[in-house]
């Protein structure tokens, strides 16, 4: 501001050749207007303004009117109307006080007289008693008009005086016309829409202050604002050119605009409508509503209608899930509102609360008898402020059975967001299972008492016979201690006499007491036969009872299998070569044995001497190879009469023998192969035996090759 008052003061400097223009100019002047007219120009062609505005003070019409200008268009200074009684009105002040104004904004003016530059207002005239003429308003504004623009409003006051005001700018002299006229134009300027007026050319005749901020732009703006502008006034044609076109009638469209201070969008209804005046001729009253705001809500209206589209079809989901829920659940729910009142249950709990159309007498009581009970309980949740849950047993009963339904109920206060109650949600819970359970849990665990007291009792007694069969075993032991002990007393006793018969009978056979004659020899070597039997007999007897004792003592020493095979055969030739039989031996790979040969051998000499008793005809086979790594199997394979299934297992007893009538055809005491298992236990092995009848029998020994102690 300061700066263009600078400005305007550095141009002040006026010439006599001025001044006289301006006077020469008034004195020619018909009327007042063409004087003020004059003034106006003369203040921006000589004083430094750049656009100028006299308003003529009409007292007889009572209003303040724009009549001339310079660099403006008349219509913008003919829309100057202000009534000089408005006395609050920055201008009507000014022209009462006399006082040089600036007026920084439109806003301060209460009219974009210039656009939005600042203008400053002079009055003109008056003096003393007289009144003033009006007012000359300067753009820039300045701060103290300088003597130039003082002088001028002067001289124009002075010929103001003597020059008569005619009806100036205005078409109409009727004063009546004239305040309506400023009356109208006052209102549509206090219209907060656009309304313009434009001849069918489209040009504009009027605008009210709404409008001209969106449709004009004073030379001063901003580039981008005079092209908001420019926008803004074709954006306008084209939607006026087709009410044009359309039907001269109202017409509604809508028409986006540029806000030229802000940029942004403006959408704007646009009613125009067609009017026909005698002397303006037809043209075009459009009033531009703004409906931003209005497409906004609209929009937002329909954003909450669908969200709200979208609550209510998630509650109705949700309350639809909830009855399913609901009725999907065994047992029952009832829902009671803030009353006690029951509104809403699911299946389970309809059969207790509800009577089946056609029911009897009984059924309505059972369900009124029900409800009593069930109201009574959660009425006394609702008697309490401060509890949420209440827990209590019903005893209800179905009213289809009439059986007692002992319920477990289970209720509970639902809050809303404010604390305030909104229902109750009872749960029933059928205890009749539960009490019938726990009837059967005592029952079961009294007979779970009851066995175990049968238990405690058969173990006490169990401790008793094992106490006495200990007992017993230690008795049996010592009885077979005592037998063993008998046994081999006896044998040894008997073996001596016996060897005494076999030295004698051997030595009569021989011929020591003379010759003998055929039947003597025969009975003789029946005597000794049967001799050397019992002989056999007693030392069996006499190594059962050894092992037995543990007296027969395990001596490892490390010996060739080979060898040992050799001489069992070389041993039990004078046998082999009365059996006729062919013995093959068949020693494998074995590594140098340690165990107890004696025992090894009395087991080999056994098993050999059984399959060739047991053979008629055929071979028998010793195969030695390993078993693994540290075993050794011995087989003795003959291809003999075999041995039944049945007694594979008995012949290792005792004195067991395939064959035990007394017509039997093999010798034998039937107690080979129970001391050959348990001489094969002292070594650690096992003895095995494979046989049918009529195919032979295999007899297989397996021993480790080195016995460890
Ligand atoms: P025995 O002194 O009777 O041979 P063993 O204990 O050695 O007593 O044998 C018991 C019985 O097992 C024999 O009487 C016989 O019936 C049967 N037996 C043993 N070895 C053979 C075999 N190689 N073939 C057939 N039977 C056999």
């Amino acid at each position: 501001m300061a700066r263009e008052s600078v400005s305007v003061a550095a141009r002040s400097t006026l010439t006599a050749e001025a001044k006289l223009a301006l006077l020469e100019e008034l004195q020619r002047s018909r009327d007042a207007v063409a004087a003020a007219q004059s003034t106006a120009e003369w203040l921006v062609t000589h004083a430094g303004a750049e656009r100028t505005i006299f308003a003529a003070a009409d007292h007889a019409r009572g209003t303040l009117i724009g009549v001339a200008g310079a660099g403006v268009l008349p219509r913008q200074f003919k829309k100057l109307s202000i009534p000089l009684d408005e006395r609050t009105h920055p201008l009507i002040n000014g022209l009462a006080n006399g006082k040089a104004i600036s007026f920084h904004g439109p806003r301060d003016a209460r009219l974009p007289l210039f656009g939005d530059s600042p203008f400053t207002s002079v009055k003109v005239g008056g003096g003393g008693d007289d009144p003033a003429v009006g007012l000359m308003l300067i753009s820039p504004a300045i701060e103290t008009p300088q003597s130039s623009i003082k002088w001028a409003a002067e001289v124009l006051g002075r010929t103001l005086q003597h020059v008569s005001m005619p009806s100036g700018g205005l078409e109409d002299d009727d004063p009546r016309l004239r305040r309506e006229h400023t009356l109208l134009f006052n209102i549509i300027n206090a219209a907060t829409d656009p309304i313009l007026f434009t001849n069918m050319e489209g040009q504009l005749i009027i605008a009210n202050t709404r409008a001209e901020m969106l449709f004009t732009a004073p030379d001063d703006v901003s580039e981008g604002r005079r092209r908001a502008v420019q926008l803004n006034n074709m954006f306008f044609s084209a939607a006026l050119s087709r009410t044009a076109l359309g039907e001269r009638e109202a017409g509604r469209r809508e028409l986006l605009l540029v806000d030229p201070t802000e940029g942004s969008d403006l959408l704007f209804e646009l009613l125009s409508t067609v009017v026909s005046d005698a002397r303006e001729g037809t043209g075009v009253v459009s009033i531009l509503r703004n409906i931003t705001d209005l497409r906004q809500a609209t929009r937002q209206i329909d954003e909450n209608f669908v969200r709200l589209r979208a609550a209510e079809a998630e509650v109705r989901a949700e309350r639809d899930r909830l009855n399913l829920l609901i009725d999907s659940v065994a047992d029952p729910i009832i829902v009671t509102d803030q009353e006690g009142e029951i509104s809403l249950m699911n299946n389970p709990a309809e059969r207790l609360f509800t009577v089946v159309p056609g029911s009897g007498e009984e059924a309505q009581r059972i369900v009124r008898a029900n409800d009593a009970h069930f109201t009574s309980f959660v009425s006394g949740l609702l008697s309490t402020g401060w509890e949420t849950t209440r827990r209590g047993e019903i005893a209800l009963v179905d009213p289809n059975t009439d059986r007692l339904v002992p319920v477990e109920a289970l209720a509970a206060k639902m809050l809303s967001e404010v604390g305030e109650l909104t229902a109750i949600v009872t749960i029933l819970h059928d205890r009749t299972e539960a009490i019938e359970r726990n009837q059967l849990y005592e029952q079961l665990k009294l007979a779970s008492e009851e066995l175990e007291g049968k238990v405690r009792a058969a173990t006490a007694e169990l401790a008793n016979q094992n106490e006495l069969l200990r007992r017993q075993a230690l008795e049996l032991e010592q009885a077979s201690a005592a037998k063993s002990q008998f046994l081999a007393n006896v044998s040894h006793e008997l073996r001596t006499p016996l060897n005494a018969i076999l030295g004698y009978a051997s030595m009569t056979l021989q011929g020591v007491s003379g010759e003998l004659s055929a039947p003597q020899r025969r009975n003789l070597s029946r005597i000794d036969a049967n001799a050397r039997h019992l002989l056999t007999l007693i030392n069996e007897i006499l190594d059962i009872t050894r092992i037995e004792a543990g007296r027969m003592p395990i001596q490892v020493v490390a010996f060739n299998l080979a060898d040992l095979v050799h001489e069992v055969t070389t041993e039990l030739e004078p046998i082999i070569t009365r059996s006729r039989l062919e013995v093959i031996s068949k020693p494998g790979d074995v590594p140098m044995m340690r165990t107890d040969r004696q025992k090894v051998k009395q087991i080999l000499v056994n098993l050999l001497s059984n399959a060739l008793k047991f053979t008629q005809k055929g071979s028998v086979t010793i195969k030695v190879q390993m078993q693994g790594k540290h075993t050794v199997s011995i087989s003795v394979i003959d291809t003999g009469i075999g041995i039944p299934k049945s007694d594979h297992v008995r012949i290792f007893e005792d004195f067991r023998q395939v064959d035990q009538t007394p017509r039997r055809a093999y010798g034998g005491t039937g107690l080979g192969l129970s001391i050959c298992r348990r001489l094969t236990t002292m070594l650690r092995g096992t003895l095995k035996v494979e046989s049918r009848v009529g195919h032979g029998s295999t007899f297989i020994l397996a021993i480790p090759t080195t016995l460890k102690k």
